[in-house]
């Protein structure tokens, strides 16, 4: 298939090369001149501006940092709504607010296409590997006709629903995760202070109701869970300032919707305080040594 794909980032960029492994043709546009030179190493073509990576695309992947962008790469001068060709499908892989995600389907289909919100988890190691998760929200046919081609970038693929449906199941899913990942961290942090063995805490709740996703796969202790980022002094992963990211994703839409989430709330905080305090760029588990530090 005939590819455009705009934003060759920490994401885009592996994602872009997948494509290009599975034997379609990648243009990629990038505003950054070395995320462009990666993709003509690895198979894809650097093109000069959106418009020409786009122009006679079968289909479009765009995988920027936030709704803004979006906002600009589709509906600014020369994007991808006024240069992509008659019929191409859109697909947004970026993690951006519901309510963008819906506008740029709706302005997309007052001009004629039909367009996927479709989001991802995995991280960068996922992106690497095309062992990507995509949440797509869109129509059933949009779907099917962009099925394949996730499948070159990603292992599974699940239709959440309409249009924004993807970016909900992201944000949704993420909040759970920040609020677990500083569950399980309070809970080691008091093991410590009474005395209880964090090997023997971890025996009994990791088969016990305790159990979740933030202990048994990502444990923030370190010497837990040999693969967990907490081993290789919280070197992401996914960043501390990509989960408080969706944390605020998710608190607008929460107010958005009027739906009380006082521990995402909380969890957002605690997340933004982390930030303040230079760990951003870690892995997001580091809050457990947050944690434990701050109590001392
Ligand atoms: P990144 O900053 O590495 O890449 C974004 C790219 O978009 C950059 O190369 C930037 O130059 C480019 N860009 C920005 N504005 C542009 C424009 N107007 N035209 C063309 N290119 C433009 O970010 P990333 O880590 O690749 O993340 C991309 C998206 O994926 C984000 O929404 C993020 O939340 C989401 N995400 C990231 C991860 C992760 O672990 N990195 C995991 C899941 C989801």
């Amino acid at each position: 298939m005939r590819i455009g794909f705009i934003g060759l980032g920490n994401m885009g960029g592996p994602m872009a090369a997948n494509l290009a492994a599975a034997q379609h043709r990648v243009r990629g546009f990038d505003v950054a001149r070395a995320a462009l030179e990666g993709l003509a190493a690895k198979g894809g073509e650097a093109a000069p501006s959106i418009a020409a990576a786009v122009a006679d695309a079968e289909l479009v992947v765009t995988m920027l940092p936030a709704g803004p962008h979006v906002r600009e790469v589709y509906a600014g001068e020369g994007g991808v709504l006024a240069a992509a060709a008659k019929g191409a499908l859109l697909v947004d892989s970026s993690t951006i607010d519901v309510e963008t995600a819906r506008w740029a389907a709706a302005e997309a289909a007052k001009r004629g296409f039909d367009m996927l919100d479709a989001p991802v988890s995995g991280g960068t190691a996922g992106a690497a590997a095309a062992s990507l998760t995509f949440m797509v929200g869109g129509s059933e046919a949009g779907f099917a006709r962009a099925l394949p081609v996730l499948q070159a970038m990603g292992k599974t693929i699940v239709h959440a629903g309409p249009a924004g449906s993807g970016q909900a199941a992201k944000i949704c899913n993420n909040m759970i995760l920040g609020i677990s990942m500083i569950g399980v961290s309070e809970g080691f942090a008091l093991a410590d202070r009474l005395g209880l063995d964090r090997q023997k805490l971890f025996e009994i709740s990791s088969k016990s109701s305790g159990q979740s996703w933030s202990m048994t796969s990502y444990c923030p202790v370190p010497g837990l869970v040999p693969a967990a980022p907490s081993n290789r002094d919280y070197q992401p992963g996914f960043t501390a300032d990509m989960m408080l990211k969706d944390l605020k994703l998710a608190q607008a839409a929460a107010s958005g919707t009027g739906t009380a989430t006082p521990l995402g709330a909380a969890a957002a905080a605690i997340y933004q305080m982390l930030a303040n305090a230079g760990l951003g760029p870690k892995d997001f588990s580091v809050i457990f040594r947050y944690i434990s530090q701050r109590g001392a």
